[in-house]
């Protein structure tokens, strides 16, 4: 179906790789396709001259279930070659994809970044429906050429069932990933076509709200039609039309920010023979929900989920290095903002000690200094579109003073 920046999958079993890329299922992908496996092998309803499974065939319900899970198995290869066509694609832009999940909804690639060139997006965009049509016209050409065929085998008849379901679902894929809604591939289209007239951001809100639009009609048309997994598809892509547009707002207001302008530079600091009680204590009194750990330098970080794995007994006795987390996750005051925010999101913490060269622990950042800065950003931004009245000078930025 889509591509992806951030990673949502975490249950997920590697297969295999494929160009490099890890192809990995995730377990609703397992509902996914035993539904189609049992949908393809009752199914005997035709729509536009495609027969939509193997229900009709004149044979035993083994045979009929074999087809229909050599069916289901092929969709989901040609559900593969789409997201493996946007990863050539992104590839080809020099884009490192992490990982190609199959799930419930489709396939997803996952991106390192989405390229930003309105041009690159585009091409990479069309890739996977692009194909997908390939495919599916393919089929079709092929279901043409052997229909006339007067055979009374079942398999051939199977077969050719089986090149009109690929056909049929291929074509539809395309058409359904057109749609003009994130994550949908046509939300992506529609974006790097506005791109070229506004900024990203203002594109990624506009191709956003047109896929919120879309997912509430497509919602209301599904609730209409009493089809729960449409329902499933339209909640979904409000969600993510949401979540592209809160990623995108993050990741164009940290444009040429670094860390050193986020981070706290005044950083409470614990020793790791510190016990665990005091530094509750320290929590409590300073708000501060988690520090860096220094023993004649930094030795880890301890967090207040840390504390949480010990045990009632071991409590009273427990000490700092006993929970902390060692090494901890670092960066650099020159690393680069949104660098820093992915490195968080890689290793799932909340907070990153900033050190100099040296090695030495000069500053703390949290997720929280991130979201501050994005408000303030998206307001300033917003407040130099409006332009300063004539002849008005806007006041020089404050310079950063040492807070207490
Ligand atoms: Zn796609």
């Amino acid at each position: 179906m889509g591509y992806e920046q951030y990673d949502p999958m975490n249950s997920s079993l590697t297969i295999g790789r494929i160009m490099g890329i890890p192809i990995k299922l995730h377990l609703t992908f397992l509902v996914i396709l035993a539904v189609f496996l049992v949908a393809f092998s009752m199914n005997d309803s035709e729509i536009l001259g495609f027969t939509l499974g193997f229900g009709a065939l004149d044979t035993d319900w083994g045979t009929r279930y074999a087809f229909g899970a050599t069916a289901a198995i092929i969709f989901f290869i040609t559900v593969l070659i789409h997201e493996l066509a946007h990863s050539y694609m992104a590839i080809r832009y020099g884009v490192r994809i992490r990982s190609i999940t199959l799930m419930i909804f489709g396939g997803v690639a996952t991106m390192e970044e989405i390229p930003k060139k309105p041009g690159q997006e585009l091409k990479m965009a069309f890739a996977g429906p692009l194909s997908s049509l390939a495919i599916g016209l393919g089929a079709y050409g092929l279901m043409l050429l052997l229909t006339p065929i007067d055979s009374n085998s079942i398999l051939l008849e199977g077969m050719l069932i089986l090149i009109g379901l690929m056909a049929f679902y291929n074509i539809f894929l395309a058409a359904f990933n057109l749609l003009p809604a994130f994550p949908m591939d046509g939300g992506r289209i529609l974006r790097s076509a506005l791109a070229t007239r506004m900024s990203h951001l203002e594109a990624t809100k506009k191709a956003s709200a047109v896929g919120r639009f879309s997912a509430i009609a497509m919602g209301m048309f599904a609730i209409w039609q009493f089809n729960i997994f449409l329902i499933m598809i339209a909640v979904f892509i409000y969600f993510a039309a949401r979540d592209e547009e809160q990623a995108t707002l993050v990741n164009d207001s940290l444009e040429g920010v670094n860390v050193v302008s986020l981070m706290s530079t005044d950083v409470k600091v614990v020793h790791p023979d510190t016990s665990v009680q005091q530094l509750l204590d320290l929590m409590y009194y300073t708000r501060h929900k988690g520090f860096p750990v220094v023993d004649r330098g930094l030795v880890g970080m301890v967090t207040l989920e840390d504390t949480k794995r010990i045990s009632m007994e071991m409590f009273r006795f427990a000490r700092v290095r006993d929970v902390m987390t060692s090494p901890a996750t670092t960066v650099m005051p020159s690393t680069a903002a949104v660098d820093a925010l992915k490195l968080m999101g890689d290793k799932r913490v909340s907070r990153l000690a900033v050190v100099n060269e040296s090695g030495s622990l000069v500053g703390i950042i949290t997720r929280k200094d991130f979201l501050r800065v994005v408000d303030i950003v998206a307001i300033r931004k917003q407040r130099a579109n409006w332009g300063a009245p004539p002849g008005q000078v806007p006041p020089p930025p404050i310079p950063p003073t040492a807070s207490s």
